[in-house]
C-alpha cells in the first residue's frame, strides 16, 4: 500500500495525536479508552473532511478545476472544510445545504458551520429535506460550466474511493503509533455517516493484517444499510489500491442504536456524552456525529463489550463547530 502513487495536496496537520484518556476510562471502569484527535487535523478548525479533501482537492486541481461543488446537512463539517480547503488552494468553492432538519432555529441556520463558510465567502443555497443532492450539484455543476467555469464535484461527506484514501492514511498512521508506544489496540470506535471514514479505516487496517476491528456508531440511516454502503465504498477503496477482494464482508460493522429520532437531531445520550467528554476530559464533541459515537462507546463499556485490559481507541472525528448551531439543546442560559 504505497499511497503517494496518488495525487495529494497537504492541508492537515498530521500525525494528529493518540492520547489516554484516564479521567473518562477511570469514570466509566472499563478498558482503557484512547483518543485519536482527527478534530485536530487544523484546517479551519478541523475534523474528519481534511484528510479526505488532501486527495480531493489534489484530483480537482489534477483535472484542472478552478471551482469546487459539494453538498451536506445546513450545519455540514464537510462543507466548512471544503470551503476552507478551496480558500487556502485558491478555488471556488460553491456549498448546497440540504435541509435535513426542518430546524427554524436562528443559530442552526446560521450560526456554527453556516457562519464559517460565509466567512470563507462560499456561495450557499439551501435545498428541502430529500431532495436529490447528487443530481442538484450536476445541474450546478452545468450551470458553472455555462458561465465559463471548470467545477469539480465532491460528494456529500468526500466519500468515494480518492476520499476514503485519507483514511487508509489514518489506519497506517494509527499503526505506527501504536507501534511506537507499544501498545495493543483492540478496537476503534468512531461516528460513521456518509461512510468514507470507516472504508479508509477499514480497508487500511485490514489489507495490513493488523488484527485491529472498527466499530461505526450509525448517525442516520439503520444498520443493515450503513454496513452495506461502507462494504461498498471498501470494496471501491482497495480496487483502487490494487488489492480487491483483500477484506471479508464481516469486516464492516455498524452499531445505528444511537442515531434516536433522526439525523441531525441529538438523543438525550449524544448530550450526556458531550457532557461527559468535556467535564472530565476537557474535550469537545458535537451535537450530530461524535457526540452519538461516544454515547454508543459509553453505552458498549457500560454492557461490558469493551472490558477491563483492553485498549479501545475513540477517533474523535470532529465537529465541535456546530455546537453553536445548537444552543438550545442544552439548558445553559442562566448564569449561576
Ligand atoms: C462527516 C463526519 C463524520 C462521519 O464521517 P463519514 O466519513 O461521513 O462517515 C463523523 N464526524 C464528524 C464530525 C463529521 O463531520
Amino acid at each position: 500500500m504505497h499511497l503517494a502513487r496518488f495525487p495529494r495536496v497537504s492541508l492537515a496537520h498530521l500525525p494528529t495525536p493518540l492520547e489516554p484518556l484516564p479521567r473518562l476510562s477511570e469514570w466509566l471502569g472499563g478498558p482503557m479508552i484512547w483518543i485519536k484527535r482527527d478534530d485536530c487535523t487544523g484546517l479551519a478548525g478541523g475534523g474528519n473532511k481534511t484528510r479526505k479533501l488532501e486527495f480531493l482537492m489534489a484530483e480537482a486541481i489534477e483535472q484542472g478545476a478552478d471551482t469546487v461543488i459539494t453538498q451536506g446537512a445546513t450545519q455540514s463539517n464537510h462543507a466548512r472544510q471544503t470551503a476552507a480547503a478551496a480558500t487556502r488552494l485558491g478555488l471556488g468553492c460553491h456549498i448546497l445545504l440540504e435541509d435535513r432538519t426542518g430546524s427554524i432555529e436562528e443559530d442552526y441556520n446560521y450560526n456554527g458551520n453556516v457562519m464559517l463558510n460565509q466567512l470563507f465567502e462560499a456561495p450557499l443555497q439551501k435545498y428541502p429535506g430529500a431532495t436529490d443532492m447528487n443530481e442538484a450539484m450536476a445541474v450546478r455543476a452545468e450551470e458553472l460550466r455555462e458561465q465559463g467555469k471548470r467545477p469539480y464535484v465532491i460528494p456529500g461527506g468526500g466519500s468515494n474511493p480518492t476520499g476514503a484514501l485519507g483514511y487508509v492514511n489514518c489506519a497506517l498512521e494509527l499503526l505506527t503509533q501504536a507501534n511506537d508506544k507499544h501498545l495493543r489496540i483492540d478496537s476503534v470506535v468512531h461516528a460513521t455517516g456518509s461512510a468514507g471514514t470507516q472504508a479508509g479505516l477499514v480497508a487500511g487496517l485490514s489489507a495490513s493484517n493488523s488484527g485491529i476491528p472498527v466499530l461505526g456508531i450509525g448517525v442516520r440511516i439503520p444498520r443493515a444499510q450503513q454496513e452495506e454502503n461502507v462494504y461498498r465504498l471498501v470494496e471501491a477503496t482497495l480496487d483502487k489500491l490494487n488489492l480487491s477482494g483483500t477484506v471479508a464482508r464481516d469486516a464492516v460493522r455498524a452499531n445505528c442504536d444511537y442515531v434516536g429520532e433522526g439525523y441531525g437531531i441529538p438523543a438525550q445520550s449524544t448530550i450526556d456524552a458531550i457532557e461527559m467528554f468535556a467535564r472530565l476530559e476537557g474535550i469537545l464533541l458535537d451535537p450530530v456525529y461524535s457526540g452519538k459515537g461516544a454515547a454508543g462507546l459509553i453505552d458498549l463499556v457500560r454492557k461490558g463489550e469493551f472490558k477491563s485490559g483492553q485498549n479501545v481507541v475513540f477517533l474523535h472525528t470532529g465537529g465541535a463547530q456546530a455546537l453553536f448551531g445548537y444552543r438550545s439543546a442544552f439548558n445553559f442560559s442562566q448564569y449561576d
